[in-house]
């Protein structure tokens, strides 16, 4: 692709917390996936990119995201880092509202476009998926904010239904939390170069964790009285993240081409 202009500097992917992005300047940006809607603004004196996951009125379900359209828009833009916002439920007993700092994936997605290499082999290490400076300013920011976290291993299930009891009670040997968003975005920005890394709010108990029985309501409720809490966070790791990229993402397609 052609030499990304640097119309901003960090994207942030999901929307949640940015519940007042429509205010900002928006802009169209044509992928050779389709096209995607950013809304571009400025915090703590850096640009970003806004990319709200599920686009607009629609709510696009988790399964028909474009992904890839959505990571090479910001690409594009001229973005090195991505934040990514992601609804989890625990199979821990984390506490719903609680937030967890993604630290590896399982992919049990099946019916994705989950790379930009179609044509050509492409090989990616994803040895350390989440990106070490994004990690490390998350988890500083969320300590700034008194907010307790782990780390965890994130399970991306194919969706839109729930997780069975014995698929959770299956993942749960392997996985932390599990969601359904969070695959293939991570592997195509390591598929650009890009840092990507990922705070996941625990908006629920995962099937057969409790004997309720799990609704998109709950989910969509506690993403909601979160929204201010995740701003927050996100705009100090935004303002922690280090100008110059001292981490090895940027090498991840190196020895990756057959
Ligand atoms: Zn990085």
């Amino acid at each position: 692709m052609e030499k990304a202009a640097e119309i901003a500097e960090i994207a942030v992917l999901g929307g949640v917390g940015f519940s007042s992005y429509r205010d900002c300047e928006s802009r169209s940006v044509k992928t050779p996936y389709g096209e995607v809607t950013v809304y571009l603004t400025s915090i703590k004196g850096r640009t970003i990119a806004i990319v709200p996951r599920h686009a607009e009125e629609i709510h696009i379900p988790p399964h028909r995201v474009n992904y890839r359209a959505n990571i090479w828009a910001v690409h594009s833009l001229g973005v090195k880092r991505v934040i990514s916002t992601n609804s989890v439920g625990s199979m821990r007993g984390h506490p719903v509202g609680s937030f967890v700092v993604l630290d590896d994936f399982i992919d049990f997605t099946c019916s994705r476009s989950s790379s930009f290499y179609d044509d050509t082999t492409v090989h990616v290490d994803v040895t350390e998926p989440y990106c070490p400076e994004i990690k490390a300013a998350l988890k500083s920011a969320l300590g700034k904010q008194g907010l307790s976290y782990t780390e965890g291993i994130y399970a991306c299930t194919e969706g839109p239904r729930f997780e069975t009891r014995a698929e959770i009670r299956m993942m749960s040997q392997f996985a932390d939390v599990v969601g359904m968003t969070g695959v293939p975005e991570v592997v195509l920005a390591k598929e650009l170069s890009l840092c990507y890394a990922s705070l996941a709010i625990v908006t629920n108990q995962a099937c057969g964790m409790t004997t309720q029985k799990l609704t998109a309501d709950e989910v969509t409720e506690v993403v909601g009285k979160a929204q201010d809490s995740i701003f927050e966070i996100l705009s100090d790791a935004i303002e922690k993240i280090p100008e110059t990229q001292n981490c090895m993402c940027r090498f991840a397609k190196e020895g990756a081409c057959l």
